[in-house]
């Protein structure tokens, strides 16, 4: 991927050779991974995507939750019982991924301030 691009803080063009990635630890066990791009020039760090362990265990969660749903359309319990249990499956879901959301959110905004 080599693509060229403009800096928006020195406003030079520079070559994208490669993203970096920087591991910081959070509070609690939680581990972080920026990944970004930097202008050669001024060092601007631009955030590409940012991993974490706290979102990761989220999606399992989403994961489970989905699985959930296609075991219930499997099953053979009433059909006003398996729309229950999609239906809350499909709550739960929602809050999870805003959950995530706003953790990623969260974490950008962190690394725009280093
Ligand atoms: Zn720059």
């Amino acid at each position: 991927m080599n693509q060229k691009t403009k800096c928006d803080e020195c406003e030079k063009t520079f070559m994208i050779t490669r993203i970096k990635k920087e591991n910081v630890g959070l509070n609690k066990g939680e581990r972080v991974v920026f990944y970004y791009i930097q202008c050669p020039h001024c060092k601007k760090k631009y955030l590409s995507h940012v991993e974490s362990t706290k979102v990761k265990r989220l999606i399992e969660k989403v994961k489970k939750r989905q699985n959930n749903i296609k075991l219930t359309i499997k099953s053979k319990i009433p059909s006003e019982e398996k729309e229950k249990l999609i239906s809350k499956n499909r709550d739960e879901i929602k809050e999870l991924q805003t959950e995530a959301r706003v953790i990623q959110e969260d974490l950008k905004s962190r690394f725009a301030l280093r």
